[in-house]
Formats: C-alpha cells, sequence, structure tokens
C-alpha cells in the first residue's frame, strides 16, 4: 500500500513518486503520514521532509508552504523546497552570512525587510541541516520499515 506524493514549487515539480510514508515539518509539530490518512490542510513551517519508500530515506529542505493530504495524495506546495543532495551548502552559508549581515547593519526604522531576512536566515539552516547530514550519511540508508 503506498500514497502519491507531489512535492511542487512555484518554479518545478520537485518530487513525483508513490511512497510509504512522508514526515513532514507541520506547523504544530512533525507529520508523520501514511496511506489512508484522514483528509488534512495545513502550514508547513521550514524544516525537513522525509520520504520512505522501499527501505530508502531521502530528505528534503521545505522553506514553509501548505501541505494537503488526501487518503491516496499528500500535496506539498512549498516555497522553497530542494532534495539533500542537489542542495549547494556553500551556496546556503553564503545566504545566511549576507542575512545575518543585513541584520547586524541594522534596518531603518519602518523596514518591512525584517521578516524576508528572518526567512532567509531560516531557510539557508535548513538547507545547511539537511545538505550536512547528507554529506555526513552519503547514500540514503536503508531503514526497517517495520514490515510495511
Ligand atoms: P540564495 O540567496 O542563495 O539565492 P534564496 O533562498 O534566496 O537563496 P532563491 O534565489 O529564491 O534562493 O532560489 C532560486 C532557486 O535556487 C530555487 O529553485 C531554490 O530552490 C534554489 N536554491 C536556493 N538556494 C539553494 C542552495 N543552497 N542549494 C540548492 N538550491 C538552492
Amino acid at each position: 500500500m503506498t500514497i502519491r506524493c507531489d512535492i511542487v514549487t512555484q518554479e518545478r515539480i520537485v518530487f513525483s513518486e508513490e511512497v510509504d510514508m512522508v514526515v513532514a515539518p507541520g506547523v504544530d509539530g512533525v507529520l508523520g503520514i501514511l496511506p489512508h490518512h484522514s483528509p488534512l490542510l495545513t502550514t508547513l513551517q521550514f524544516g525537513e521532509l522525509l520520504i520512505r519508500k522501499g527501505g530508502q530515506e531521502q530528505s528534503f529542505a521545505i522553506g514553509g508552504g501548505i501541505l494537503e493530504v488526501r487518503p491516496d495524495h499528500v500535496t506539498v506546495l512549498a516555497d522553497a523546497a530542494e532534495q539533500a543532495d542537489e542542495i549547494d551548502t556553500a551556496r546556503a552559508e553564503a545566504a545566511r552570512h549576507r542575512a545575518e549581515e543585513l541584520l547586524k547593519q541594522g534596518l531603518p526604522p519602518g523596514s518591512d525587510r525584517f521578516a524576508e531576512i528572518e526567512n532567509a536566515i531560516k531557510r539557508s539552516n535548513v538547507r545547511l541541516k539537511v545538505g550536512v547530514k547528507r554529506r555526513r550519511s552519503g547514500p540514503p540508508p536503508s531503514i526497517n520499515m517495520g514490515g510495511n
């Protein structure tokens, strides 16, 4: 028994396959979604999304968005999403550094850029967490699916 998972951004389809389980960074906590999950619409926070399929695990950096669950289909409409092995960690470091420097310099009173810069830092942090973990662990590991 599998569930379809589509991860899409405004730019591209990041992932679209039948999977065994999706573990998503819901705004109220981590959500584990198996086939036949009850319908759900929720917001995603910045975090790691895991796909389990055939004893393998794939990891994605998610920069917020919306998650829709139907019994046979999970749709992630992400503001940003990258699969672990496509993450350029040097680029993420540089983006975090730029954003932190902007904060250090201080924003003019009344500037509406604070949230934007804070989000850039959160996006970079998630990319670094997911990208660095991937480099340390090598190819997606085999996992025990508990007989599923
Ligand atoms: P940066 O400041 O590094 O550009 P960003 O979050 O502003 O980061 P965007 O310019 O909005 O990135 O993203 C353009 C495209 O590049 C998107 O498809 C995004 O998924 C991808 N992307 C951004 N940063 C990285 C990264 N570190 N590694 C791989 N892809 C990335």
